[in-house]
């Protein structure tokens, strides 16, 4: 194993996305990464580049994931508002993980496997498949069932759904 990763001598995997809030798929592909790899950086998206502004504020998004995974030793929570393969690089990771539900997912992670190994053919990108329970599982698909009064307690851990309930409630009080 190299000893190249920022000094640390284990391979390490980041988890990208916006998290716009962490789900039980998310943690579900966390989990098995962290026992996989010998540590996963989750990386948060800051601006993101998608139009819509994130209901909640990279640092809240992190302090959210943070409170799913305390049990966790090996995995950290970073914010990143760089290419992922710069931010690959930058915390010593050689593998990029991504959760993949559907066919719709595979389109889009197989462009960007295209660009991301042009630009970095030594970081790799290793896909799990979303377990079947959350395999339907997307934080916008919870955003729009919590902001019509469903029930997503299946579907993100408590702490989330108490701050999913409150900010939908102020974001329509606006
Ligand atoms: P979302 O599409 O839910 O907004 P993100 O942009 O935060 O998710 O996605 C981050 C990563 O997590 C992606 O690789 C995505 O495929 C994966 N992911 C999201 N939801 C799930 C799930 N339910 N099961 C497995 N992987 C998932």
């Amino acid at each position: 194993m190299d000893a190249d990763n920022n000094g640390y001598a284990g391979r390490v995997a980041i988890c990208p996305g916006s998290y716009d809030p962490v789900t039980y798929g998310h943690l579900d592909i966390i989990r098995r990464g962290a026992a996989v790899f010998d540590k996963v950086v989750v990386a948060v998206v800051n601006a993101s580049v998608r139009k819509v502004h994130p209901l909640f504020e990279a640092d809240e998004r992190i302090a959210l994931i943070e409170k799913s995974i305390e049990d966790l030793t090996n995995v950290h929570v970073q914010k990143f508002d760089i290419l992922v393969v710069d931010f690959a690089r930058e915390v010593g990771a050689s593998v990029i993980l991504k959760g993949l539900r559907a066919i719709s997912d595979f389109e889009y992670e197989f462009e960007m496997n295209q660009l991301n190994r042009q630009m970095a053919p030594e970081v790799e990108s290793v896909y799990m498949m979303a377990s079947p329970k959350y395999s339907f599982v997307s934080s916008s698909g919870i955003k729009e069932m919590a902001r019509f009064g469903g029930d997503v307690g299946e579907m993100v851990p408590p702490h989330v759904a108490v701050r999913l309930a409150e900010a939908l409630k102020s974001q329509s009080s606006h």
